[in-house]
């Protein structure tokens, strides 16, 4: 079958749902039997999303094969199900950065190197490449129509249509239609306006979704028809939803998915089956139970707003585990600066929540809160899940109050701490001797082997991961440049293996494992690298304890409505103990 490609745009302002709206087109044309994927095209001039700011851009999505990308392939990855390495995701940082090495290597000798045609060749073949095993190729192109930093994309983009023909695109845009409070009325004329800027590029929408705080009604679907030149069955609602998960629901009550494949002259292959998806969304908006945790954190205020942005997986893996378990999760965030106070202030503010949660983070701000925040939880028997940042902090913590090391510090906020509880290997040296931050972290997946009978090779077991995750490490041990990823394999009868992914830089320091372990915190798993001699640690958890599990991985990553984090719901399990049974 020729490749087909369905271009998603979007207009009047940013942050519409355009992501959501991505990949809801990607899920329901999976759903309709074919092999679907989604590219997210981020025009500014970074390489990759590792060294932005969390409160400016949202999280870091991490891929399995170690990118550092924009949210929206998240987005993507948790409606399709299916992996999606870092290729799908393309900036203008990197197509110039190929086009730059290319001219230097002299593939380009003799010829004047310029913006057209070389960028849109470029970033056509990029697209092939990310495209190359599947049928339809959803493309988000971030920004909004008029930025300047798009023009070249959808040059890039028409050019695409020229070379395989217009039933081969389907352009679908994204608008905002707002309703000004001191009117009353929901106006259509900024639509307009994003019709007739796209049209400047040669393009004409075959989809509008128009996103609004509610319905769209006939008069102003009417407006748009003839605004837009197009049907208007073809102009279609998407109103402000309490769950993203509702969307694509929403659309193919509309029938979206028949429609595009219309426009791109096919056929759904199977009937679509969105059963279990339904049931998982209607546990989410009816839930039989609730209950509430809280998030200590950092990057959540800018100005006078909240981002919970920066922490979207983990706020999404705890969706998902509440649907999993038919509760609602009720989140309470928490900035760990205001933690920094006494032990009673600490518990004051903590009292009443039903587990902690401490996510990943950089940088020494609000360290010390969450030290108290996790001392509260292990105290207080309070459910705690530590991700990352938050398995470090949890070993400082055990380490000060248990093992009696008041200074126990970590090397990244205390260098000169007598008893740093991480160290970084010596290759993270060498590279933060020569400050190369960019893309240089422990990142992507990685093979942890777990202890048989502890609570996380428990949890793991219980849903099923070991199962999935032997295909993962099966297809990583075909791969040579992938292989370092699986280091080596614990074939002992006492261990099995599990894959998570990676964003950090320090390991728990190894002259520390015995002392901690002798107290009572259990390092449940841990990961050997080819290449090093020291084990790095991955899981650890406490046996006197109702649930104080943390990670070193972000299992957020690897959550889905349908397939749920194992920690994540051993965590809300937890929880939900806690509110129920006190
Ligand atoms: N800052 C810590 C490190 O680099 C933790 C990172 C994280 O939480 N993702 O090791």
């Amino acid at each position: 079958m020729a490749k087909k490609f369905v271009v998603v745009v979007g207009g009047v302002i940013s942050g519409v749902g355009k992501g959501i709206a991505a990949a809801s087109i990607a899920k329901i044309l999976t759903e309709n039997g074919y092999k679907t994927t989604a590219i997210k095209i981020d025009p500014y001039i970074n390489c990759d999303a590792g060294t932005l700011r969390p409160t400016e851009h949202g999280e870091v999505w991490v891929t399995s094969d170690g990118g550092e990308i924009d949210q929206d392939l998240g987005n993507y990855e948790r409606f399709i199900g299916d992996e999606i390495p870092k290729i799908n995701n393309i900036t203008t940082g990197q197509i110039y950065q190929a086009v730059i090495e290319k001219e230097r290597k002299g593939e380009f000798l003799g010829e004047t190197v310029q913006f057209i045609p070389h960028i849109p060749n470029e970033i056509i073949r990029r697209i092939e490449l990310a495209s190359e095993h599947h049928e339809i190729t959803v493309i988000e192109v971030g920004g909004t129509i008029g930025d300047y930093e798009n023009i070249p994309y959808l040059f890039a983009l028409k050019s695409l249509e020229r070379k395989i023909g217009i039933n081969s695109v389907c352009y679908v845009l994204i608008t905002f239609l707002p309703v000004p409070n001191h009117v009353g009325e929901m106006k259509t004329k900024p639509t307009q306006q994003a019709i007739k800027l796209l049209s400047q590029h040669g393009i004409f929408p075959d989809i509008i979704l128009c996103r609004a705080v509610k319905e769209l009604d006939q008069v102003r679907k009417k407006k748009i028809e003839i605004y837009a030149n197009i049907p208007a069955d073809m102009v279609i609602s998407a109103p402000d939803i309490s769950t993203i998960y509702t969307c694509p629901l929403n659309f193919e009550r509309e029938n979206l998915g028949k429609k595009i494949l219309n426009a791109l002259d096919l056929n759904p292959k199977q009937k679509s089956n969105w059963s279990s998806w339904q049931q998982m969304v209607s546990r989410i908006i009816n839930p039989s139970r609730e209950v509430e945790i809280g998030i200590v954190c950092k990057y959540i205020e800018i100005g006078n707003y909240y981002l919970e942005d920066a922490y979207i997986s983990v706020k999404q893996a705890i969706e998902h585990a509440g649907a999993g378990l038919d509760c609602k999760v009720k989140i309470s965030w928490i900035s760990a600066n205001d933690l920094e106070l006494s032990d009673e202030e600490v518990s004051q503010q903590l009292a009443g929540l039903n587990g902690i949660i401490v996510p990943g983070g950089f940088g020494t701000s609000g360290i010390e809160g969450k030290i108290l925040a996790i001392q509260y939880a292990r105290n207080n028997q309070i459910p705690y899940l530590g991700l990352c940042l938050g398995l470090q902090l949890a070993v400082v913590e055990f380490a000060r109050n248990v093992v009696k090391l008041p200074e126990a510090n970590t090397t990244e906020f205390k260098p000169e701490s007598p008893h740093p509880m991480t160290v970084l290997l010596p290759s993270q040296v060498e590279i933060m001797k020569n400050s190369r931050y960019g893309a240089t972290m422990r990142l992507g997946a990685y093979l942890a082997n777990i202890k048989i009978g502890t609570l996380v090779h428990h949890l793991y077991q219980q849903y099923n991961r070991i199962e999935k995750d032997q295909k993962l490490i099966s297809y990583l041990q075909s791969d040579p440049h992938q292989k370092f990823r699986l280091g080596v394999i614990n074939n002992q009868s006492a261990y099995t293996q599990i894959i998570e992914r990676h964003r950090h830089r320090y390991e728990i320091n190894p002259q520390y494992i015995n002392p901690i372990q002798q107290k009572g915190l259990q390092f449940s798993g841990y990961h050997q690298p080819l290449e090093e001699s020291v084990p790095l640690m991955e899981f650890i958890e406490l046996t006197d304890h109702p649930f104080f599990v943390a990670t070193q991985a972000h299992p957020e990553f690897k959550s889905r409505l349908q397939d749920p984090a194992p920690l994540f719901m051993g965590f809300i399990q937890a929880a939900m103990k806690n509110h129920y049974e006190k």
